[in-house]
């Protein structure tokens, strides 16, 4: 499948360095560095201590299922269906949730629990956006 077509995100001042990160194949989740607390998507104010200005820091290995759903709708022309949609956790990381399509597995395989790893794919208007693979 390809997601080239749709339409590209809406690129505010606190998600600018997830999009570049993203481009460069890195994931960025919203961190304080008042509190030390993790969250995505990123909003510019920490949602445990509500400080502001906010960083960012690099999630890197294997994720977790954390809960799915299966998109049997064609949306696009030339979409393929069923897929599986994952919103991921990550361990250590609270606070952190992922979601993004399941690439290279029928989505009657994808469980809760699964371990995946999270890659990026060229979406629409020259973005990458987020996906995950299942780790076998
Ligand atoms: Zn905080």
């Amino acid at each position: 499948m390809d997601a080239t077509t749709g339409i590209p995100p809406a690129v505010t001042e606190e998600t600018e360095p997830f999009w570049t990160a993203a481009k460069e194949g890195r994931l960025l989740v919203e961190h304080c560095p008042a509190c030390g607390a993790e969250s995505f998507p990123p909003r510019g104010i920490c949602r445990s201590c509500r400080a502001r200005p906010t960083g960012f820091a690099e999630v890197t290995g294997r994720g977790e299922v954390y809960s799915l759903t299966v998109n049997h709708q064609r949306w696009l022309p030339g979409l393929e269906v069923p897929y599986a949609v994952v919103l991921v956790e990550f361990p250590g990381r609270p606070g952190v949730r992922v979601a993004g399509r399941l690439r290279g597995c029928p989505p009657e395989e994808v469980s809760v629990g699964m371990a995946v790893e999270v890659g990026f794919e060229p979406g629409p208007g020259g973005f990458a956006i987020p996906s995950f693979t299942a780790v076998r």
